[in-house]
């Protein structure tokens, strides 16, 4: 037995690295970043702010400036707090090891975002998907069943979800709630929140066992790391137990604090994409062998139709001319040659569409 062997748990091992694609060169659209820099002005202030930020020393535990400022700015009803995390990534961790015991059982649609999945794993907790059904809405009695046989934990819905875009029924959530009860945690990851029309920050309130996720990320600040979560008062203290000391760098939070303070900034940078999907999502509809899905997030997915052609084919043809979207086709038989994009800048946009009608060319 070698030392990795002696060492390494063999789940571990057999697993392969997170893999991101290289993206030098090109029109990035596969990771749903927000396109928008922060305006002139306000880049050269950050500047001299981050010049000032006490680097020597570690950051305050409390964070108590940025989390007002979270709670001030992004929809966190009064009188809920919130834990930070360094991204979602990290909050997903958080709860994996919180409430990782043998034998426990982690609940989500499938296909979802991949990290709810993994990071169970990482903390030993098994992982039960229920498909969506085949237009990406919710299998609510599938879902029901699923929680009387496993007895979740901790049950995920991405709201709306990566990477069908789909908004999930919010009724069939509620059921869910109730259903879950006091036997698991729900978290309604709300990470394209800035992009859909609902959220389910509003309604903690109504339920002891709801967890409601966010980032930054896709609101134009994915660099810098920064993700929360709001819960009852019981159940943040012990999320708490298991943050990571210092886990929010002092860089992160000054520039948190202060893009905070100019949030219409982001406000209208999200308004804009928002008007662009729309745009983005009429085009798509009108090109013979393309099916384009609903989408209430800053990316949308698309269905290569076209006898002879499939999505890793029209992926490749994108790549020749320089535009990275992300090949979501063999995730998932439900995904069967789709491919996911996100929506950028109309310039941006505009080469994706261009690209893809020459990549559907015969
Ligand atoms: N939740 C969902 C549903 C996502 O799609 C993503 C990013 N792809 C995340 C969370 C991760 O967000 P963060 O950048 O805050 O780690």
């Amino acid at each position: 037995m070698s030392l990795i062997d002696n060492i390494i748990r063999p789940d571990v091992r057999a697993l392969s690295a997170y893999h991101v694609q290289d993206a030098a060169g090109c029109t990035k659209l596969d990771a749903m970043e927000n396109p928008y820099q922060l305006p002139e002005a306000l880049r050269a202030e950050l500047g001299r702010r981050l010049a000032d930020v006490a680097m020597n020393r570690y950051p305050t535990p409390s964070y108590t400036a940025l989390k007002a400022a979270i709670c001030d700015k992004l929809g966190v009803p009064d009188g809920y707090d919130v834990v930070l995390g360094n991204g979602s990534d990290e909050l997903i961790s958080m709860l994996s090891v919180a409430c990782a015991r043998p034998g426990a059982r982690v609940l989500a649609p499938v296909p979802t975002f991949v990290m709810y999945a993994m990071s169970a794993q990482f903390a030993g907790l098994e992982f039960v998907g229920v498909d969506l059904k085949p237009d990406f809405s919710l299998d609510r009695d599938a879902m029901l069943a699923a929680i009387a046989e496993h007895k979740p934990v901790i049950t995920y819905l991405a709201y709306p979800n990566n990477p069908t875009g789909s908004l999930f029924d919010e009724a069939a959530i509620v059921d869910i709630l109730r259903a879950v009860g006091d036997s698991g945690l729900v978290v309604v990851d709300e990470a394209y929140q800035p992009f859909a029309p609902t959220s389910f920050m509003p309604r903690l309130a109504e339920f002891d066992n709801l967890v409601v996720m966010r980032t930054v990320s896709k609101l134009g600040l994915a660099g810098i790391r920064l993700g929360y979560l709001s819960a009852s008062a019981a159940l943040l203290n012990e999320i708490e137990k298991v943050r990571p000391p210092y886990n929010i760098n002092v860089l992160t939070q000054a520039a948190a604090e202060f893009v905070l303070a100019h949030s219409e900034v982001l406000d209208e940078q999200a308004a804009l994409l928002r008007a662009e999907r729309s745009r983005v999502r009429d085009l798509l509809a009108a090109m013979p062998g393309v099916e384009v899905f609903p989408s209430a997030a800053n990316f949308v997915l698309l269905r290569i139709n076209r006898p002879g052609l499939d999505a890793t084919q029209v992926h490749a043809r994108l790549l020749e001319q320089k535009v990275l979207v992300k090949n979501v086709g063999k995730m998932h038989a439900l995904l069967h040659n789709c491919l996911r994009v996100t929506v950028s800048t109309p310039e941006e946009n505009k080469l994706f569409l261009d690209a893809l009608q020459t990549a559907l060319a015969p």
